[in-house]
């Protein structure tokens, strides 16, 4: 995204995470001049790597009571302001033979307490309306669990606050924040494209980094100990199930299966990791075949599916304790002021939380900004809907770039398909190229879908390399292509095998026999032949 950049703020974000996009669109909103700074590309973080539930907070009505009605309250919001994101599929706790039954009547208890709808539903009921859950079950909690959309979320709310004024950098890095004596008044940003440097004066600086919080307080001299939990997930090559299947006991790995779009997410795993591991996203294939033995106990046809990819996201938990996992530090919002904290004015740390909590934390970090710039103005982000909302009707087949500018484009006969699993059309591609002519395959992925689907970018990859010859030149489009496609790779490596054995094997050949590119995915067949 190139914008013109002014040499002072009252606010300045750290963080394109849908924490940090929310934070910019609550500001925007209430009049402060506003910018937001991401280091990679929007929804680079945790927030591009989750399974896109919308709890209902029944997941976490036992363990904490708090978290799960901050779950149910901002359910009902997303479900107003958020329609083009939200697929009200509904969800259910199931339990099996295995499974204790005390539990289940504990989390109805602690669902009804946080004000969550907890219905139990005999075994028939629950095979009726999700016919793909395990058919052994004992029996099963009916609550409106949901599945959301994280990148239109994000994009959404990135759209809002650039229409009331604020300022989005992307590949823009917070490098230095500055102090005089104990406030902090700057920040200093390295275009992370041309390595060029610039100083911002803030009002205040919000950090939203999520897991990199602790590094961004660090830059401000103050310390925040986190406790990374990563977690691994499964993306299925085909919509297995209608609703959220959970399963009804203490929160363990592979017990959430997530419906959306045309496919399904399988996770989890918690594990901690140290610090210097969080940029590190890969997958083993040992994580990989854990989680589809356990998740068939979900919906036994998952042994059946094509597993499209493998991929993993780290928690930012803020922590001082020594859980091994992770999965018992609270999953509770941590809005920090530093001034109280730490002695540090204009410094606030907004982490913690979960993607579905997202408005909640910041309206509470904007709120603590107007305070230190001595503003009243109140928040209004849960009674004002997103760019897209409204326009329910059509958000099914829309992206981020449908409701930026209206146009006809599906009843457009002279509009081509690029992406033919994604539905991704000539069109929008070109109206993203058009606005930004620098952006690579990975930010039109985020953006429309592109390559998600389940060949993964091996048919449209082509496509769009063609356009971006034309733009960007033959040798750096082509470069692209390969950083894509080998990314791709990455993520389909530890679970190659079977169906998508086949389809990596073919795409290998579609792009070095055919094609001649031979930098792509050059372990495939290598591997394959072993
Ligand atoms: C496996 C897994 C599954 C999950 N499933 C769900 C779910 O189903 N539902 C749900 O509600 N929540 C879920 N969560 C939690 C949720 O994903 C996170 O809480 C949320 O996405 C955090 O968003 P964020 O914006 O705070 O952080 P991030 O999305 O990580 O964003 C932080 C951003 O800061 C940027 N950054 C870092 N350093 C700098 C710098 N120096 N300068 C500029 N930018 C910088 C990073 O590039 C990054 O993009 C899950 C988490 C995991 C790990």
């Amino acid at each position: 995204m190139t914008e013109k950049l002014l040499s002072q703020y009252d606010v300045v974000i750290v963080g394109g995470g849908v924490t940090g996009a929310g934070v910019a669109r609550d500001c925007a909103m209430r009049g402060m001049s506003t910018l937001l700074v991401e280091s990679h590309d929007l929804t680079y973080g945790t927030t591009g790597r989750n399974h896109g539930l919308m709890h209902s907070g029944a997941r976490y009505a036992v363990t904490d009571l708090e978290n799960a009605r901050e779950c149910i309250e901002e359910n009902k919001i997303l479900c107003r302001i958020a329609r083009h994101c939200v697929e009200p599929t509904g969800g259910l706790f199931i339990s099996l033979p295995e499974d204790d039954l005390a539990y289940q009547a504990r989390l109805v208890e602690s669902c009804h307490e946080a004000g969550i709808n907890a219905e139990v539903i005999d075994a028939a009921e629950a095979r009726r309306i999700e016919p793909a859950v395990n058919p052994t079950l004992v029996s099963a909690v009916l609550v409106p669990d949901a599945s959301i959309d994280p990148f239109k979320l994000t994009m959404s709310n990135v759209l809002d606050a650039q229409l009331h004024g604020a300022t989005v950098l992307t590949y823009h890095e917070v490098v230095a924040i500055h102090r005089d004596q104990n406030t902090v008044t700057a920040v200093t940003l390295r275009d992370n494209l041309s390595g060029e440097q610039k100083r911002v004066d803030a009002g205040v600086v919000i950090n939203a980094a999520g897991i990199w919080s602790c590094l961004i307080a660090k830059l401000a001299g103050v310390e925040l100990k986190m406790l990374p939990a990563r977690g691994a997930l499964l993306l299925l090559g085909q919509r297995v199930n209608k609703m959220v299947i959970n399963r009804c006991r203490k929160p363990a790995n592979a017990d959430i299966l997530v419906p959306t779009g045309n496919v399904c997410v399988l996770g989890t795993t918690s594990r901690r990791v140290p610090i210097e591991e969080i940029e590190d996203m890969s997958v083993t294939v040992e994580e990989a075949q854990m989680l589809l033995t356990e998740g068939v106990k979900l919906a036994p046809a998952i042994a059946h599916t094509r597993v499209l990819r493998a991929y993993a996201g780290v928690r930012p938990l803020v922590a001082d304790d020594d859980d091994p996992t992770g999965r018992n530090v609270s999953r509770g919002i941590s809005c920090i002021d530093h001034s109280e904290r730490d002695g540090v004015e204009n410094f606030i740390t907004i982490t913690g939380g979960k993607m579905m909590t997202y408005r909640l934390m910041a309206q509470m970090a904007t709120d603590l900004a107007c305070k230190k710039l001595h503003l009243r103005r109140r928040c209004a982000t849960a009674t004002t809907s997103l760019p897209g909302s409204d326009n329910v009707a059509t958000s099914k087949s829309t992206t981020w770039h449908d409701f930026t500018i209206s146009k006809p484009w599906r009843h457009d006969k002279n509009n081509r398909l690029l992406c033919t699993c994604e539905g991704v059309t000539e069109r929008e591609v070109e109206t993203i190229l058009n606005e930004d002519d620098d952006v690579d395959f990975d930010a039109l992925r985020r953006r429309t879908r592109l390559g998600m689907g389940p060949c993964q970018g091996r048919i449209c990859a082509c496509r769009v390399a063609r356009k971006m010859c034309a733009r960007q030149g033959e040798d750096e489009a082509m470069k692209r292509l390969v950083n894509f496609m080998n990314e791709r790779w990455k993520g389909m490596r530890p679970v190659t095998w079977s169906d998508t054995l086949s389809e990596a094997y073919n795409t290998a050949l579609v792009y070095q026999d055919l094609c001649g590119v031979d930098q792509i995915m050059k372990t495939v067949k290598k591997e394959v032949k072993q």
